[in-house]
């Protein structure tokens, strides 16, 4: 039961490996947190539970990285083949941050903020680290 686990980062990345993207909804004043949370912030209330976000939403903010992380250096990506990172705000509300993928990097002029997206589970490495990125389509 995917509910009775515990509100804290390690569920909330067993998740992200399930390719599910989960948040935290505060039971009393339902609140949601994404990361999660568990303790409410609005109310105090310190009795979460597990929702699971649709992984639709829309580009709120970007950037454009050139150079980045070891790893993405790994993928290719470089001073001349940036990759975009953004804001994603889901369609339930909570915003997450995350690789975008599906526009050019490197005409940003292009680049809309409200462009629809959709959550895509990317694996990587030998010990298959999960992440989340979001597509445009
Ligand atoms: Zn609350």
């Amino acid at each position: 039961m995917t509910e009775e686990r515990e509100v804290n980062s390690a569920s909330f990345y067993e998740f992200i490996a399930e390719k599910k993207l989960m948040a935290s909804r505060c039971s009393k004043c339902q609140a949601l947190y994404l990361p999660p949370h568990p303790i409410c912030i609005k109310c105090h209330g310190n009795e979460m539970e597990w929702v699971e976000m649709k992984g639709k939403g829309k580009l709120a903010a970007f950037t454009a990285v050139a150079v980045g992380q070891s790893r993405t250096i790994e993928e290719g990506y470089s001073r001349d083949n940036p990759y975009l990172v953004g804001i994603i705000e889901l369609d339930e509300g909570p915003k997450v941050s995350g690789r975008i993928l599906g526009i050019d990097a490197k005409k940003p002029e292009n680049i809309e903020v409200g462009t629809p997206l959709t959550i895509e589970f990317m694996e990587q490495g030998e010990g298959r680290n999960c992440f989340v990125a979001f597509k445009a389509h």
